[in-house]
């Protein structure tokens, strides 16, 4: 019995490090030993990360057919692995891909699955897994008593802590057999990121459609850069057309955790807030003293924008 996390791809993969330690903690209050199992990745890259995790051992699983992305391998490798390894609980890094991947996987072992979990618990002998529901509307715990559980953690709002000290993880050679396996999709194409992302961003302004016209994003722009931050905005905006998806800020766009956020003409739904709530502190400007953006927000000014921005950007440069 063990606690396992599985990975493919790039070791320095965003939000592992979160995992890892999210995981170890687990492990821990389980008195069950954390191992990290790799498919088709650089294992002593792996292994490096894993000495400063509190990983017990790294389980590197090769095979040509494990190369990049491929959700038919990595559905039947991590069955295969975990047939012999019989973990108590299968981790994943939540994205994309692993929500692809993890659901797959638990139907192969007959095991009970949850996605969204920000936090997990050892309650009783039993794993609590807290999660988001209803877009972000919302909080569950689910209990699960299953003798295997997968759970996919949403790296975003968990801390990564390295272990008190460093430690020698085991490295096993896995071995399976995917000879049977064809993938039958395969990523033709997909974006590749250039510049700073605004995941990274440690401060950001966003603009939502209290802001009347595109036109008057040039404030968001200016306020921005008068703060050394990126911009971004709500899903309207980005609907209308003003900015392009990639700077969308929220469940369907952007997920952030930046030290400062300034929210600027956004009412605060939960679905944009589900992108900005792990910000350490929110700023809001809103013309409306009942917006929800107000319940989230450290410090908050109720007027126009449009009078309101241009005074912060002066403020901001100095005078
Ligand atoms: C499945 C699903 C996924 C979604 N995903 C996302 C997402 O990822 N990101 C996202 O943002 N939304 C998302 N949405 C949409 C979300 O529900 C809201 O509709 C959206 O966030 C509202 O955007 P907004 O705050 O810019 O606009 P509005 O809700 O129209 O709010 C505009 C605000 O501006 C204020 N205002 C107006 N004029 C001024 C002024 N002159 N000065 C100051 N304030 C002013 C108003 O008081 C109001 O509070 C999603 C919805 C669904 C159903």
């Amino acid at each position: 019995m063990s606690v396992v996390v599985c990975s493919w791809g790039n070791v320095a993969e965003r939000g592992i490090e979160e995992v890892l330690t999210a995981a170890r903690a687990y492990s821990v209050a389980a008195g069950l030993p954390l191992h990290w199992a790799v498919a088709g990745m650089d294992r002593d890259a792996a292994r490096a990360l894993a000495s400063r995790y509190g990983v017990a051992a790294v389980d590197a699983i090769t095979h040509p057919k494990l190369q990049g992305f491929a959700p038919d391998a990595l559905v039947e490798a991590f069955t295969q692995y975990c047939a012999k390894a019989q973990p108590a609980l299968v981790l994943f890094n939540q994205t994309a891909a692993s929500r692809l991947v993890a659901p797959r996987l638990a139907s192969r072992l007959g095991a009970a699955v949850v996605t969204n979990v920000f936090a997990l618990q050892h309650e009783a002998g039993v794993l609590q897994a807290s999660a988001t529901a209803y877009g972000g509307d919302t909080q569950v715990v689910y209990r699960m008593p299953s003798r295997i559980n997968v759970v996919c953690l949403v790296p975003t709002t968990l801390a990564a802590e390295p272990a008190p000290s460093a430690s020698e993880p085991a490295c096993n050679q896995v071995d399976v057999d995917l000879g049977a396996i064809e993938e039958r999709f395969k990523v033709s194409s997909a974006p590749k990121p250039e510049g700073p992302r605004l995941e990274d961003a440690e401060i950001i302004v966003s603009g939502g459609r209290g802001l009347g016209k595109a036109d008057n994003l040039a404030l968001v722009r200016d306020l921005a850069s008068a703060l050394g931050g990126m911009w971004g905005g709500s899903r309207p905006i980005v609907d209308e057309g003003w900015i392009d998806s990639s700077r969308q800020v929220g469940l369907t766009g952007k997920v952030t955790r930046p030290r400062l956020y300034v929210a600027v003409g956004i009412s605060g739904a939960s679905q944009h807030m589900a992108g900005c709530s792990a910000a350490k502190t929110i700023v809001a400007i809103n013309k409306d003293p009942d917006a929800a953006i107000f319940r989230y927000a450290s410090y908050g000014i109720v007027g126009d924008c449009l009078e309101v921005m241009p005074e912060l950007i002066k403020a901001a440069r100095g005078g």
